[in-house]
């Protein structure tokens, strides 16, 4: 997961307006029944292209959760905070927020959608979970504004437009996601990137297989240069070049628009040792 800045969101302003006279309509409805009929004929707002290639543009393309390129499957925008009721909670869902920018994130069909996890038969992915630190924080009323509900509530789940949540996710060179702190240490990072893991299905055994491939090429190229870096010093131009190419995909590797940057970021930087001061040619 990368932090995606989410002030940057350039969204088209006949969209806004629509979500917006959408939301006041939404907000009219005295019950459930009602609320929920008109966001299912209203899902066209969310599902509109306008508003999926601005998502798109900030992660170019990849799913904010996982990092996983979005080309071949359905476009999922997944509502951050559940519309139509929270798992677990007799809350009836965030309706009010059914049709605001801030709480979507593109979402690939792992992350979004309840699949069965073909290693271990659980039940993965966020559905309609969104479990708080504590529980009693949950806002119900509507006309609480937008930022006092982000102020009020403390997500369990990792949210990726906060830089300080993304940095609670690392990862292991066996392509697994895991906690960056120990229980011990920080026992509220430790248990929201446990929770998140399983909740956007990070682990799945399609995503760890490509992040251990990653590794795997990334590992070659290490090997490249340690190879040819002395020779390089000692200007052999076939040597010189040959660093200076891995270096170059190394960096791709790691670059914003790279799948899996945030693992690609993190086993590169598991390399640093004195014995690679090239390493830092790439920052
Ligand atoms: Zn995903």
């Amino acid at each position: 997961m990368i932090y995606i800045d989410q002030s940057q969101l350039d969204l088209d302003a006949d969209w806004v307006d629509d979500a917006q006279a959408k939301t006041q309509t939404l907000c009219t409805f005295a019950n459930s029944e009602q609320r929920s009929s008109y966001m299912t004929q209203n899902a066209r707002v969310w599902r509109d292209p306008r508003l999926i290639t601005a998502l798109e543009d900030r992660s170019h393309k990849k799913c904010w959760y996982c990092e996983s390129k979005e080309n071949r499957s359905d476009r999922h925008v997944d509502h951050f905070r559940p519309k139509g009721r929270v798992k677990g909670t007799d809350h009836g869902g965030y309706y009010w927020l059914a049709f605001k920018g801030e709480n979507y994130r593109l979402a690939c069909t792992y992350c979004n959608c309840h699949r069965t996890d073909r290693e271990n038969g659980e039940v993965l992915g966020k559905g309609d979970s969104f479990p708080l630190e504590n529980e009693d924080q949950r806002i119900s009323d509507p006309t609480i504004g937008y930022d006092q509900l982000c102020r009020q509530e403390r997500p369990t789940l990792i949210d990726p437009c906060k830089p300080t949540d993304v940095v609670l996710i690392d990862f292991q060179d066996d392509g697994s996601a895991i906690e960056r702190f120990k229980e011990e240490k920080n026992p509220t990072g430790h248990k929201r990137a446990k929770a998140s893991i399983d909740l956007y299905h990070l682990n799945e055994r399609d995503i760890k297989d490509a992040r251990q491939g990653l590794y795997q090429r990334i590992k070659d190229l290490v090997a490249r240069i340690d190879r040819e870096f002395n020779h390089a010093l000692d200007q052999d131009s076939s040597a010189e070049n040959s660093v200076e190419d891995s270096l170059r995909d190394l960096k791709a590797l790691r670059a914003p628009d790279a799948e899996y940057s945030a693992f690609a970021k993190a086993m590169i930087a598991s390399f640093q040792s004195e014995t690679r001061p090239w390493l830092s040619m790439l920052d």
